[in-house]
């Protein structure tokens, strides 16, 4: 068998001052359609339908037709439902006993669609449907007057009885869900045949301690499920800030480390193509897991080994968040739409592409070298089913972005001569005949365990 090799020309000792790596690219006709989709109108419907369930914390009713979780679900289930015979919608259940700030023994459940592709690897958009409000809401944990975690639930005495207290939460979650539900509709009657299977997740009980998303990561994790990639939504459909300063042209996107990450390398990939396809919005990527004292549902699929990153809003309004007066009034629809579009245009690219190249030896050590001379780059990858061609990445060895990037034939290994390899991170996607490219598989160093030295006596 003929090794197919990709020997690059390129001189590489001028790569300081190389363009950065943002190619004009031709986009995808049917990814631009899809996140065309994404309607500020509908977004307006579902915010205001959420609103009218008065409260959707964990703990509320589960008997009215018309307000609390119980109603709130079984709305969500049915609106999903009724979008396309191809999503699967399902409840998926819990009984979660009584501990931390679950004062009694409940039965959860996230509410998701599944959009089965030809593969089985698995990429979320998600929100979390439940909601709280806290005495002094938001500001009041901010400005450290409310106890340890500043959390103080209004509920009644008695701990069995339904937490039925207004807590609309229209954007804490009722944007994420918005979001999720208008992309189930837009990815589930666009006609595209996907690769990866898409689940649009509704989680619940985030506000406990992201029990919804922990419990349906865990139970992924104990069967195999592979997720290649959870874009959560919390709190995004806002562009004020409390303190008055807006930036509706903005998303957040956080991330845990470290820098080479696969919860990095998504963050990446999503301000990549997000901002191709929607090129009026930015996206920033921090490198950090979360704000501070803040938590969110990517967290926990980070816990069981996925790959997840956190949508936030550019500005946040502390004093409308865990509180009664977060209503659809706070809300700034065109906003949330932008952010939904980003997220469309990430999870089609990702859902249309190949899966990643593996860059793994057989000892799970970086397939990287410094062959033939020596002083060379000679990076190797297994290939991945779909793929027509690769792109290699890199940059210098201190910075985040990747700073340039070649597109190679369908090889699996690619020398860049005179590259010293100790100086620069490499990665390197799998892309398809139309274009779609994966997420970048970088070339790092597992860490390595302490060795102690053996002293004599
Ligand atoms: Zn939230």
């Amino acid at each position: 068998m003929t090794r197919r090799v990709a020997a690059l020309a390129l001189c590489l000792c001028s790569i300081g001052r190389l363009a950065p790596a943002q190619p004009a690219q031709d986009l995808d006709p049917r990814v631009v359609t899809l996140v065309g989709q994404v309607s500020e109108q509908r977004l307006v419907a579902l915010l205001k339908k959420l609103e009218t369930f008065g409260t959707r914390n964990t703990l509320s009713s589960v008997d009215s037709p018309t307000s609390g979780i119980g109603a709130a679900r079984q709305w969500i289930f049915d609106e999903l439902k009724s979008y396309s015979p191809k999503l699967q919608v399902s409840f998926d259940t819990y009984r979660i006993a009584a501990q931390g700030r679950i004062t009694r023994d409940v039965e959860a459940r996230n509410v998701m669609a599944i959009l089965p592709g030809r593969s089985p690897r698995r990429i979320y958009i998600s929100g979390h449907y439940d909601t709280i409000a806290i005495a002094g809401g938001q500001s009041g944990s901010n400005a450290g007057n409310r106890g340890r975690d500043g959390i103080v639930v209004t509920q009644p005495a008695d701990p069995n009885a339904p937490n039925d207290s207004p807590a609309a939460g229209v954007n804490d979650d009722g944007s994420g869900t918005a979001l999720t539900i208008e992309l189930a509709r837009a990815f589930s009657q666009s006609g595209l045949d996907f690769d990866a299977t898409l689940v649009f997740m509704c989680h619940v009980a985030e506000e406990q301690g992201l029990m919804g998303a922990k419990l349906h990561a865990q139970k992924a994790r104990d069967l195999g499920l592979r997720i290649d990639a959870v874009l959560n939504n919390d709190i995004v459909g806002n562009a004020r800030g409390g303190n008055g300063i807006v930036d509706g042209a903005s998303i957040r996107v956080y991330s845990e480390g470290p820098e080479d990450s696969p919860s990095r390398e998504l963050a990446r990939f999503v301000q990549r193509w997000g901002m191709r396809y929607v090129p009026s919005h930015t996206v920033r990527p921090l490198s950090r897991a979360d704000r501070f004292s803040r938590g969110g549902d990517h967290s926990a699929y980070n816990q069981y080994g996925f790959a997840a990153v956190g949508f936030r809003e550019s500005r946040e309004d502390f004093g409308r968040q865990h509180d009664p007066r977060d209503t659809f009034d706070g809300l700034w629809p065109a906003y949330l739409a932008q952010n939904a579009r980003v997220n469309a245009a990430a999870a089609a690219t990702l859902a249309l592409a190949p899966p990643a190249p593996g860059v793994l030896n057989a000892r799970g050590q970086a397939n990287i070298n410094r062959a033939p001379s020596g002083y060379d780059a000679h990076l190797m990858w297994t290939a991945s089913p779909g793929a027509s061609a690769y792109r290699v990445f890199w940059r210098e060895a201190w910075g985040p972005d990747w700073q340039h990037d070649m597109l190679v034939g369908n090889v699996t290994e690619a020398t860049l001569p005179h590259t010293l390899i100790d100086d620069l991170v490499f990665g390197v996607a799998a892309v398809d005949a139309a274009g779609h490219e994966s997420l970048v598989s970088p070339y790092i160093s597992p860490a390595r365990d302490a060795d102690d030295v053996k002293t004599a006596r």
